[in-house]
């Protein structure tokens, strides 16, 4: 395991707009994407106490599956919590939830949501990685974005990614504000985010229960259409087809849609150099393709 992230960005044209892209997906095959950023405080200290993780969330998570790489590679024994596993998933165990399960992810289902423990030997993981601890990762990514600038020359800069939590959009944003960059000469770079997951009075308050401070949260843009999270819908799987098309570029199908969708309403965040964040979580395409091709399995 490379303990020294530094992912690629990529000069691409989509829709006749020029983007950069932040490759996190590139990270390191099995440890990638903003989960490996949100988790990277304790790939890289030492916890001789711990011996066992303890989180929960969606069946096909990759936050989940993101847990069962670090378990493996730290040699602790990780317990997930789930509120069920479909039949169908449980008797063809596929994406996230099958690679987990390889990892050593020892499945509890049914059993309620796990309370914070102070159990000794136990790491706990709020859902999704929501936590202080996130912010550790996110900041290695914003110094790498600043150096990129800087290096490039580029005056100002705007930054676009899909939010779950919202936890990598906001440490982002707090980094670019509030941190001290070496030498840095350019401006501090803006950021903007959509929710995935809920309204944009719930991203705030996602936003504000790890940060007060109002003043360093990202830009919410609203989306001109509400779409719930984990549902199919045949625009998003046509964006993502002609991202892979245009950019040769294969996108997460969970959020990524959602996002582009939303990013491409508004022309005005390009009139400024726009850098896009890949999180990663083609890990979690498997099943999300397998839905999409049973769905509309006559167009595809
Ligand atoms: C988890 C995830 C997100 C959401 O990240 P938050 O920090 O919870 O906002 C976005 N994209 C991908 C691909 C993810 O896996």
């Amino acid at each position: 395991m490379n303990k020294i992230f530094n992912s690629p960005i990529e000069k691409k044209l989509f829709e006749q707009q020029t983007i950069y892209i932040k490759r996190d997906d590139l990270l390191d095959n099995n440890f990638s994407g903003n989960k490996a950023r949100k988790f990277y405080y304790y790939l890289v200290n030492d916890f001789p106490n711990i011996k066992k993780i303890v989180s929960y969330g969606s069946n096909q998570s990759n936050a989940m599956y993101s847990l069962s790489v670090l378990a493996k590679i730290k040699g602790w024994e990780f317990e997930y919590f789930v509120s069920h596993v479909p039949l169908y998933l449980e008797e063809n165990p596929h994406g996230n939830f099958k690679h987990a399960l390889e990892n050593g992810m020892d499945i509890h289902v049914g059993q309620g949501v796990p309370t914070p423990t102070m159990k000794k030997h136990t790491l706990f993981i709020e859902e999704g990685g929501r936590q202080q601890e996130a912010e550790y990762g996110i900041e290695l990514l914003a110094k790498e974005i600043v150096e990129w600038q800087e290096d490039k020359g580029l005056e100002e800069l705007n930054v676009f990614l899909p939010a779950g939590t919202g936890t990598t959009a906001l440490f982002l944003s707090k980094a670019f504000l509030q941190k001290e960059f070496f030498g840095m000469r350019t401006t501090r770079p803006t950021v903007f985010t959509v929710p995935c997951v809920g309204d944009v009075d719930y991203l705030k308050k996602q936003f504000l229960m790890l940060e007060e401070d109002e003043n360093v949260h990202p830009f919410i843009i609203t989306p001109s259409k509400k779409r719930h999270f984990g549902k199919l819908y045949r625009e998003s799987y046509n964006i993502w087809l002609k991202l892979q098309a245009e950019m040769g570029i294969e996108f997460d199908l969970l959020y990524d849609p959602h996002g582009w969708l939303t990013l491409l309403e508004n022309p005005e965040l390009f009139d400024k150099p726009l850098l896009y964040i890949h999180q990663g979580g083609l890990m979690g395409n498997e099943s999300m393709l397998m839905r999409y091709k049973r769905k509309y399995s006559e167009n595809i």
